[in-house]
């Protein structure tokens, strides 16, 4: 029963099957080539594969609060600052320099083989 379809409607069902495909399984794709990725990289224990680290010290917001939110937020450790300079409430994280976040040691130390 598949004779009586002709040529140029089995070519417009394929192209239009293929772009359908195409469109879904780009993304999946980029996945699936991205944990590939990582599952051969083995994943950073650090980072997570994010090569970023979040700053302990202002939890990745980049400033340090003081005052207000010690109410809020349960301190751990009170290190006193070490340069007791800063009188604004909210100061910039010496830490990570107000990045918020660190580059992964771990993930810069292994020489990038993709551009
Ligand atoms: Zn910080
Ligand atoms: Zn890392």
């Amino acid at each position: 029963m598949f004779e009586n379809i002709t040529a140029s409607e089995i070519a417009g069902y394929a192209v239009g099957a293929l772009m359908l495909s195409a469109t879904i399984s780009a993304p999946k794709m980029d996945s699936f080539i991205a944990s590939s990725q990582r599952s051969s990289m083995g994943m950073c224990k650090r980072c997570g594969d994010l090569k970023l680290i979040a700053c302990s010290r202002c939890k990745g917001s980049g400033l340090i609060k003081e005052g207000g939110l010690f109410s809020l937020v349960p301190v751990v450790d009170q290190n006193p600052s070490r340069d007791g300079k800063s009188k604004s409430r909210s100061s910039c994280c010496s830490n990570c320099l107000a990045k918020g976040h660190f580059a992964c040691p771990e993930c810069s130390k292994i020489p990038s083989s993709q551009a």
